[in-house]
């Protein structure tokens, strides 16, 4: 979708290779694709994209977002995070939460623990 430019971080991004008119739906349809999602939320420079976009852009979709949900971010009036188990973009709610859903947060908590007995592990092996 972005056209390539002297920004670094364009030569990251997951849509590079991915035909242009895809990221710009046609008036009216404000679904954001599964796969275009997808391809956002494990996207590494999605933040400067979204940050990008925020500042310079109308149209399109970037950084996981259509211009109407980018609006209501502009406006305060939506909250979105990055999952910090998959990486999805998600809208969060009042109360903060760092994961998409029940399921990441569960998955996060066990690598969280995982890596804490490995952690005491080592701390042992190395006394
Ligand atoms: S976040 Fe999405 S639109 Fe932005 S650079 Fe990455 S893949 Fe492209
Ligand atoms: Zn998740």
């Amino acid at each position: 979708m972005i056209s390539p430019d002297k920004r670094a971080w364009v030569r990251a991004a997951a849509c590079r290779d991915t035909d242009p008119e895809d990221w710009f739906p046609l008036q009216g349809e404000r679904n954001v694709p599964r796969w275009l999602r997808d391809l956002c939320g494990g996207c590494p420079v999605r933040r400067d994209c979204l940050e990008e976009a925020l500042d310079h852009h109308d149209t399109g979709i970037w950084g996981g977002l259509n211009p109407q949900q980018r609006n209501r971010l502009r406006r305060g009036r939506t909250r979105y995070g990055y999952c910090i188990h998959c990486g999805a973009l998600y809208q969060q709610p009042k109360k903060t939460r760092a994961t998409c859903s029940e399921e990441c947060r569960r998955a996060r908590h066990a690598e969280l623990k995982r890596a804490r007995r490995e952690q005491a592990r080592q701390q042992d092996e190395d006394l």
